[in-house]
């Protein structure tokens, strides 16, 4: 990939960040997605065009409303970097495909749902659902092609993800009294099928329940967090998924060495 494409991708990437940013803020509030423009979320001033460019108004504000001087966190910029990351890894790594965009989509998709779970313990309908169908519509189009599903992966992996997920927390709360997982997971999980196909969910459903103790644990013991909290599961589920998308086969063939 010249260098060029590669700044290209990178650019495009930080700018859907920055609209990824207003969906990570507004979509938990309930608002719309499109009006009013972006405003300071403490002295409600709109913001300028030239403070909204991804990444560098950020820098050049040094972090702060250029009217109440108040800090702006460094979320924004930081899923801005990782927006033009992820478009950047995905054309690398899987080319130009029209599969390699809509997995470009896919990670973007996560990538709101992830930051949303994380602060607001919520994974909205508005993305999951559609997710759902346009994984399976994908995989019945002809321009479908791996690591996506086929359709037949797809469907199974749809049905399984919600049903098996579903399965798990019903398990979950029999044998130990508690809930262990929302309806949200369950229809993210059903997601994740119907992109990645159904031989994805062991090893995401796996690499998730590691992740999610390693990390929980880690919380508890350094920060002192109260664990009767409960820990959202989506942040942990999607990277299962994109490890798996990234060394699923490397893992597999390890394992079974
Ligand atoms: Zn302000």
């Amino acid at each position: 990939m010249s260098w060029e494409y590669a700044t290209l991708l990178f650019v495009y990437g930080t700018v859907i960040g920055s609209f990824l940013n207003v969906c990570i803020y507004r979509l938990p509030r309930e608002m719309s997605l499109i009006r009013p423009r972006s405003r300071c979320p403490q002295c409600q001033q709109a913001v300028l065009w030239y403070d909204n460019v991804p990444l560098l108004s950020w820098l050049w504000l040094r972090g702060r409303c250029r009217y109440c001087q108040q800090p702006i966190a460094p979320l924004y910029p930081l899923i801005e970097l990782l927006s033009g990351l992820l478009a950047l890894h995905v054309g690398w790594r899987f080319g130009m495909t029209w599969s390699a965009l809509m997995l470009a989509l896919l990670g973007f998709a996560f990538l709101v749902l992830m930051v949303i779970d994380f602060y607001h313990y919520i994974l909205p309908d508005v993305i999951t659902l559609p997710g759902i169908v346009c994984g399976i519509a994908w995989a019945a189009s002809p321009w479908s092609s791996a690591p996506l599903a086929t359709l037949e992966a797809s469907v199974i992996g749809a049905i399984s993800g919600g049903g098996g997920l579903w399965f798990f927390a019903w398990l979950f709360e029999k044998i130990t009294g508690k809930v262990g997982m929302g309806m949200g997971d369950m229809k993210l999980f059903a997601m994740i099928g119907a992109w990645l196909g159904w031989q994805s969910l062991p090893l995401t459903l796996f690499l998730a329940g590691v992740l999610g103790s390693v990390v929980g644990i880690g919380w508890i013991l350094l920060s002192g967090r109260d664990r009767s909290l409960p820990i959202p599961f989506g942040p942990y589920l999607v990277s299962g998924a994109w490890l798996y998308l990234l060394y699923g086969t490397e893992i597999y063939r390890w394992y079974l060495s």
